[in-house]
């Protein structure tokens, strides 16, 4: 299959979150399986690429942008084994901006960066298969390509994955105007109007996507359930409805995450010894943090979260279980910064609170080489969110023999399962799980987890054993994209006919 995924990630090289790591995983594993994989991706200007390569003339291409003419540079490298074209726009400033997401005018940036994959690719003037679009960022091709391009692209299907609803890319209808679209013309129910009836005049580009695509999944199957229920939808739960949504959980790239050979530790080990992992935590990967860190012995139950801080992410927990951690003899470690200035000045608060503690450590940025020193450390992770389409973190944590501590929502339902529930089958047991969001049930489950670990070893050490064994590589999510890919065939032909005639 030719597929081409447009995205605003893709790890390492330009990774806020979950997604960058799926575009890369997926990609990777579609293209070891002799797919032609190219991805698309902005050219930020803080990408370093492995070895740089000037983009040659010819890949030089022009397009229209609020009435002229734009230029755009194609920067083309191969990076982790996939195919990776850069669109760098030569006038406009972007992309030339030190992160990739946060800005007033991400709208126009990302709507911008549609217009130009697709430009891009017509170019080439080469069929593709499956144009595979990610969240709300590249969620415009869809539109732009049944409406503008149709002729001149030749596309099988278009898929696009959901991996947080939350964000949907709200604009104003001249932000479409810019790129050729006849923004008024899309202020409809059935169009692209946003569904919150307070923002007649807003448009939604998520809600494009979805309605403009051949094929919705998101990257779990419970929260795949969920959002169609209002309370999980974000004003879009009507939307997802009218499509069959699919939920495939995400993998994770075993080459980057992959305990045996990780560059980033002070001690590897194999990712199904459970022993080694502890053995090495105590000896070395813990002891690398003590002294890094000035913390006291970290032989005590180690409990860390990586995260975003955000509201999704259940900072009250987060913020709590730091208190009830070192109330029943734990230490507590957290990696992760907020986009939101109130929520990262109440963590700047708590760490001056924390500050002469020497079992806590706090660290308000964003590093890979400490994510994966944690991984490596921690005895626990704990993943509290409100809700998660999917979660990398706890999947990453199981394979590097740290314990899952998760509230039971989306992807980490479909993750972890606890320990003492007797209606769960052993083997699949794998960590501990609560439900309701509260300091008092978080306790208690902190605490049973903590009992487990002190008092049950063999059974924590069968468990740990288990755990490290889960196949998380991107195999079989990468055969159920190829099918996902395949089955939309004829339901593509038949959307891309009905939105034809109920659009024209
Ligand atoms: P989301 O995509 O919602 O942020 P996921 O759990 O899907 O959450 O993915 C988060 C990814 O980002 C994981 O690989 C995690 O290790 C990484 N991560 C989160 N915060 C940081 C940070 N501050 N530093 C390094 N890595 C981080």
């Amino acid at each position: 299959m030719k597929i081409v995924q447009i995205a605003a990630e893709f790890a390492p090289i330009a990774k806020a979150g979950g997604l960058g790591e799926v575009v890369l995983g997926l990609s990777r594993e579609l293209t070891s399986q002799h797919h032609q994989v190219d991805v698309i991706l902005p050219k930020y200007s803080f990408i370093n690429f492995p070895e740089p390569s000037e983009p040659a003339p010819e890949t030089r291409f022009q397009m229209m942008y609020q009435g002229r003419m734009a230029a755009n540079k194609i920067w083309s490298a191969h990076v982790e084994e996939c195919s990776l074209h850069l669109i760098e726009p030569v006038e406009l400033d972007f992309f030339r901006r030190n992160q990739i997401y946060g800005f007033p005018d991400d709208a126009p940036r990302f709507l911008y960066f549609c217009k130009a994959a697709l430009e891009y690719l017509i170019s080439l003037g080469k069929p593709i298969d499956v144009l595979h679009l990610h969240d709300w960022h590249t969620a415009a091709c869809a539109p732009l390509l049944r409406d503008l391009y149709a002729s001149k692209l030749q596309v099988g299907k278009i898929v696009i994955t959901i991996h947080n609803l939350e964000y949907q890319g709200k604009c104003a209808s001249p932000d479409l105007d810019s790129i050729g679209l006849e923004g008024k013309a899309y202020l409809t129910p059935r169009r692209m109007q946003d569904p919150n009836p307070l923002y007649p005049k807003t448009i939604n580009l998520l809600k494009g996507g979805i309605l403009y695509s051949d094929a919705v999944n998101t990257v779990s199957p419970s929260y795949a359930e969920e959002i169609l229920h209002p309370e999980m939808g974000f004003g879009l739960t009507e939307i997802l409805k009218r499509k069959q949504v699919r939920g495939i959980l995400n993998g994770i790239d075993q080459t980057i995450w992959n305990p045996a050979k990780d560059p980033d530790l002070a001690a590897c080990y194999h990712p199904t010894d459970p022993l080694a992992k502890i053995r090495e935590s105590k000896n070395a990967n813990k002891r690398l943090l003590q002294e890094k860190y000035k913390l006291e012995s970290l032989e005590r139950p180690f409990v860390g979260a990586i995260t975003r801080l955000v509201p999704q992410k259940g900072i009250h927990l987060i913020q709590a279980a730091i208190e009830i951690v070192l109330k029943n003899g734990g230490s507590f470690a957290l990696l992760g910064s907020s986009p939101i200035s109130e929520i990262q000045q109440q963590f700047n608060e708590l760490k001056e609170h924390y500050k002469d503690n020497p079992q806590v450590f706090l660290e308000y940025r964003y590093t890979d080489t400490l994510a994966h020193q944690l991984y490596a450390a921690l005895d626990f992770i704990l993943v509290p969110s409100l809700f998660e389409p999917c979660g990398l973190t706890q999947i990453i944590a199981m394979r590097y023999g740290t314990i899952p501590i998760v509230r039971s929502t989306g992807g980490l339902k479909d993750t972890v399962f606890d320990c003492d529930d007797g209606k769960i089958p052993l083997e699949k047991r794998n960590g501990f799980v609560f439900k309701d969001p509260t300091k008092e049930v978080l306790e208690s489950t902190l605490q049973r987890a903590f009992f487990f670990w002190q008092n049950e070893q063999p059974t924590c050490l069968a468990m740990l054993r288990r755990m490290m064994k889960i196949d998380s590589s991107w195999r079989k999510p990468a055969e159920q994209y190829l099918k996902f890919y395949s089955n939309s065939t004829s339901k593509a032909q038949e959307s891309a006919f009905l939105m034809k005639s109920r659009f024209a």
